[in-house]
């Protein structure tokens, strides 16, 4: 291969990725059934681009450092957090969905 048909190539590749993140980041707005438990769940895009299955309704966490919960936001990225705490909540998220699947694993 030549190098401008490798670089034509790998742009190519770049951009088909990039289309499939956008349709994905659309479709994490949907609410589907889990496969496992039959649970409604949607898919987050992480922001490494990875699919995550999260519970289909947010709730509120506390960020923690140490926590032991893990929480998605909408934008993709993932806390370690508790779902309880006090004050006012640092925001909402989405459970990662492994962690409260029934059937799942
Ligand atoms: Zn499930």
């Amino acid at each position: 291969m030549s190098n401008a048909f490798k670089t034509a190539f790998k742009l190519n590749a770049l951009m088909e990725e990039k289309q499939m993140l956008q349709k994905a980041r659309k479709e994490s707005h949907m609410i589907v059934k889990c496969k496992f438990c039959k649970a409604p769940i949607r898919w987050l895009i992480t922001i490494k681009g990875k699919k995550m299955p999260v519970d289909g309704d947010s709730r509120p966490y506390w960020l923690k450092p140490k926590g032991s919960k893990r929480i998605v936001t909408t934008q993709g990225e993932v806390f370690a957090c508790e779902y309880e705490g006090d004050g006012k909540e640092n925001g909402h998220g989405y459970v990662p969905h492994a962690a409260s699947c029934s059937r799942y694993r």
